[in-house]
């Protein structure tokens, strides 16, 4: 940008590329204050991993920061690392396994640790004693994923065990459901019935339990019961829902647009294919406008065949097969002008195109498209 700067009529906005997020934190805001509402008096960890679902990472911690969140979830060592460095000071659990030396590093940035074996727990009190600084920790318990976690029919062990250190604290347990956004929640009830056969151990021992959480978005709209003490929402505090078939008791909206403009037109005659691959043909002249967004934005190339975007409130089909920085849009007899606003994902007056359309077309799930927009697209973010 620097050499810009003596460049009289160049303003910011001219500089920055055309193809950019914009993301509301109002209602990022709101979502948030209407799920801490709803879920009351559950404290509510907002899951900020994948660079916070896309949304950027820093502005979003900085913004929980602000609101006082209870937690902030994410899944690696390195975005607890970056929201610390950022000035967020609420706690921050790391929900993904630790991993060869990390330990120290989680103690000195003070990041809970995700624990599921007697073995890292010791790990963990032996290095935290070397460096007189307690240890922050979540049990992490399985009831039905077969990912990290000890099984909840041999966790007693562990929660036994975790009594013992005393240079560890031992903050929360938690366990993670595979299927809470579907409209049979018969083994989203078994792994909570799990969950509560588990924590009898506190009772039984006449000990008060840790933070017990395990509703992520599916559960916080279809299973109350399941709120425990914490719940930990990822895809709805972005205004998303995991699904289109569950219950949805609150109205979240989404707080992201994918926008960018017409940078190029031209008529295109029968018979001169479009696009790598050749595949898409016209049969008549057609006019179509270029868009500066590839899959090297995360605009997915599965897409290609079903994506449309919206040019002046309508929706027009993405043709030929996306290509890395570029897609080309049939506008058939209509009109569009360089330096039209073209929606990729967002809303305009009589028209809207939602993450969820996005997914369909790439034969995937709305949690994909979010976390595949890359860095290279801009984020402008509305205060
Ligand atoms: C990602 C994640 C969540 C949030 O899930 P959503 O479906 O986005 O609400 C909650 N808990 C854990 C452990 C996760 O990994």
């Amino acid at each position: 940008m620097n050499n810009l700067v003596n460049y009289p009529v160049m303003a910011v906005d001219d500089i920055i590329r055309p193809t950019q997020l914009q993301i509301d934190l109002r209602l990022l805001k709101e979502n948030y204050l209407k799920i801490k509402s709803h879920v009351f008096p559950a404290k509510v960890m907002p899951i900020l991993k994948a660079n916070a679902y896309g949304h950027g990472l820093v502005k979003v911690g900085q913004l929980m920061e602000e609101l006082k969140a209870d937690y902030i979830g994410v899944a690696v060592l390195e975005e607890g690392i970056l929201l610390r460095e950022s000035g967020v000071t609420i706690p921050i659990l790391v929900l993904g396994g630790i991993w060869g030396n990390q330990i120290p590093v989680f103690i000195k940035y003070d990041l809970a640790m995700t624990a599921s074996s007697i073995e890292k727990l010791k790990q963990i009190d032996e290095i935290s004693i070397e460096l007189k600084k307690k240890a922050k920790v979540h049990l992490k318990i399985d009831t039905g994923m077969e990912r990290i976690g000890v099984h909840y029919y041999s966790a007693d062990k562990l929660l036994e065990e975790s009594l013992k250190y005393k240079n560890i604290l031992v903050e929360g347990i938690y366990t993670h459901l595979a299927n809470s956004e579907n409209s049979d929640l018969s083994y989203t009830r078994l792994q909570f019935d799990r969950f509560n056969e588990v924590l009898r151990f506190y009772e039984k021992h006449s000990i008060e339990a840790p933070i017990r959480h395990i509703s992520n978005s599916g559960a916080i709209c279809q299973m109350p019961e399941a709120n425990l003490d914490m719940v930990r929402p990822g895809i709805m505090l972005y205004g998303v829902y995991p699904s289109y078939e569950m219950i949805k008791p609150i109205q979240v909206l989404p707080a992201l647009q994918w926008k960018s403009l017409v940078v190029y037109f031209k008529v295109i005659k029968p018979n001169h294919p479009v696009g790598y691959g050749s595949k898409w043909v016209s049969d008549h002249n057609i006019r179509a406008v270029t868009i500066p967004v590839g899959y090297g934005d995360g605009y997915l190339r599965s897409m290609t065949g079903s994506a449309e975007v919206i040019i002046r409130n309508k929706r027009y089909p993405v043709i030929g097969s996306i290509s890395m920085d570029q897609i080309v849009v049939n506008i058939e007899q209509d009109s569009a002008f360089n330096g039209d606003e073209v929606i990729l994902i967002g809303k305009a007056d009589q028209s809207e195109i939602k993450v969820e359309d996005l997914a369909n077309w790439a034969g995937t799930i709305p949690y994909e498209i979010l976390t595949n927009i890359n860095t290279r697209v801009p984020r402008i973010y509305i205060e």
